[in-house]
């Protein structure tokens, strides 16, 4: 019996390698249509990532070669919530050199990161805000002086 979860966690965020689609909250939904069909639905961390497609593909070959039909829906309501990134997930973040978001910082705008993920110095400052990509905003810490990218609540 094929684990559809199991294989939806082999597909890694396009821009955050270190984590996959599942930790990341974007799949909703499995729902086995019949033996050889399944249908997934995702919702996009951000509508206008353009990785949205890349994703999609990902999960359809994936499937294929499990020789199983994906067809992919994408739900936008209700919309994704950094909150939705699994604790996991945020461990991951921080040793991979990214400030991950705080839970529940979305509700109060708190557009900061809490600790530099290299020194863990609370003393940064945002240099842009937008950082490598939309869905992050680059950070340099005022202790250590290295740059960090903070990925923003939303
Ligand atoms: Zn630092």
């Amino acid at each position: 019996m094929l684990n559809a979860i199991d294989l939806l966690k082999t597909i890694p965020d396009p821009e955050i390698p270190v984590i996959n689609i599942v930790e990341l909250g974007m799949v909703r939904d499995v729902k086995m249509i019949a033996d050889s069909e399944v249908e997934i639905v995702i919702t996009p961390t951000y509508s206008a990532c353009p990785a949205m497609f890349t994703i999609e593909q990902d999960i359809i070959n994936i499937f294929h070669k499990h020789g199983i039909i994906a067809k992919v829906t994408t739900q936008i309501a209700p919309v994704w919530t950094t909150d939705w990134i699994t604790d996991e997930a945020r461990e991951k973040l921080h040793a991979y050199g990214i400030a991950p978001p705080e839970k529940g910082a979305n509700k109060t705008h708190l557009e900061v990161p809490k600790k530099c993920p290299r020194c863990g110095s609370e003393n940064t400052k945002q240099i842009s805000r937008f950082g490598s990509t939309l869905c992050k905003a680059s950070y340099q810490c005022n202790d250590c002086l290295e740059p960090f990218d903070y990925f923003k609540c939303h």
